[in-house]
């Protein structure tokens, strides 16, 4: 299929197990991955210590349990719900499902790589709108009427992020209704809340609440981020029942494993641990971004668990320099952001040992020229 030959595979960033490898005993400061670093609390670790002696089993086809937990969560059908081996596979299958060859996927310029690999992968033809500007209040953030502008008869389907990744930016509540009811209903649009937990500014709002006055929505989340379980590979996707139903022609049956759907269920009944985790990544969000932002470099406004920053010319440099020391951050070249790194808030300690780092690095730089 042309669409694969074309396609460049996920870019997951560095060989975090060979760089492991390497560095050890030395602990990598990770902070490429937007991984939670506080891990998922002792309920989890015991609901999965719990399954070991069942592992000869096949898990349950359908995740009844984690499915009845996530709809009294949000106050859905459990029919709504699809679950997947992380939300990357539903992202995948929704592009399977309702694009194909000849029709149009419609993107943002810096929006989630998976998309346009999504669409890739299904022979749909990815079609970019520009974000916003450099200098708007959400640099390169989704710029939603550029996107509305970018749909034509051919599209299928419309995915961006909220918050999004690379950018960390996002999009008042308001105007992503005035958004959703403007786009035609051939049209099925994703919105990917995989960082939604961590928003917290008050013009954000989850499109969840949308979803009974619009058939042609997915919302799609995941543990890995907020839940800490990037490591199990869980995700959903909430829809209308007949969409969920079209979804679920393509889900591999046993897709999450026993001991993912018994940890799903066992983070969602520990509020507490995920509140302190998401205190605490507020926390060090702000300090981190003020740190950077003292040190003269831009840093863009952010939602999630990493910071989108400006180190310019300096960038592969910086980059490369930080990685001798066993600091792992994710270069932004595959994003057509050269000069730009993404950084994962890491924890308190983390965080200072980049900062601290970086003030080496200037310090070098500066006797050099001196
Ligand atoms: N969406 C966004 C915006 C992400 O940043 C990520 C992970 N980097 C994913 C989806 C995929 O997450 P997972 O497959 O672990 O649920």
């Amino acid at each position: 299929m042309p669409g694969i030959r074309s396609l460049r595979a996920y870019d997951p960033g560095h060989d975090l197990v060979a760089l492991r490898r390497k560095f050890a005993p030395q602990v990598l400061v990770e902070l490429g991955s937007n991984e939670n670093p506080y891990g998922a609390g002792p309920r989890v670790r015991e609901a999965v210590l719990g399954v070991l002696g069942a592992l000869h089993r096949y898990p349950d086809p359908r995740g009844g349990g984690l499915k009845r937990v996530l709809a009294a969560k949000h106050g859905i059908d459990p029919a709504q719900i699809v679950l997947g081996n992380g939300s990357h596979e539903l992202l995948m299958q929704l592009a399977q499902v309702f694009a194909g060859p000849g029709d149009e996927v419609v993107l943002s310029q810096y929006g989630f790589a998976v998309f346009a690999i999504a669409a890739q992968a299904a022979g749909a033809m990815p079609r970019i709108a520009p974000a916003l500007a450099i200098d708007d209040a959400m640099p390169r953030g989704h710029h939603l009427a550029a996107l509305l502008a970018a749909v034509t008869p051919a599209t299928r389907l419309l995915s961006l992020a909220n918050p999004n990744n690379p950018t960390g930016t996002w999009y008042p509540a308001g105007a992503f209704s005035e958004f959703i009811a403007r786009v035609p209903d051939h049209v099925v649009v994703v919105v990917d809340e995989a960082y939604a937990e961590m928003a917290d500014a008050p013009d954000y709002a989850s499109a969840l609440a949308l979803l009974p006055a619009h058939r042609n929505l997915v919302v799609t989340r995941t543990f890995s981020k907020a839940y800490a379980l990037a490591g199990l590979r869980i995700g959903y996707a909430i829809a209308h029942p007949a969409l969920a139903a079209v979804l679920e022609r393509v889900r591999e049956s046993f897709n999450l494993g026993i001991p993912a759907l018994a940890a799903a269920e066992a983070a969602l009944d520990d509020e507490g641990h995920l509140r302190k985790t998401l205190a605490r990544n507020a926390t060090e969000r702000a300090a981190l971004a003020v740190g950077l932002r003292q040190r003269g470099w831009a840093v863009s406004p952010s939602q999630t668990n990493f910071v989108l920053v400006e180190f310019g010319d300096g960038t592969p440099r910086i980059e490369a320099a930080l990685l001798e020391r066993g600091i792992v951050l994710r270069p932004m070249g595959g994003y057509g952001l050269p000069g730009c790194l993404r950084i994962t808030v890491g924890t308190p300690e983390e965080n200072c040992v980049l900062l601290r780092e970086l003030d080496t690095l200037r310090s070098v730089d500066a006797d050099e020229r001196g």
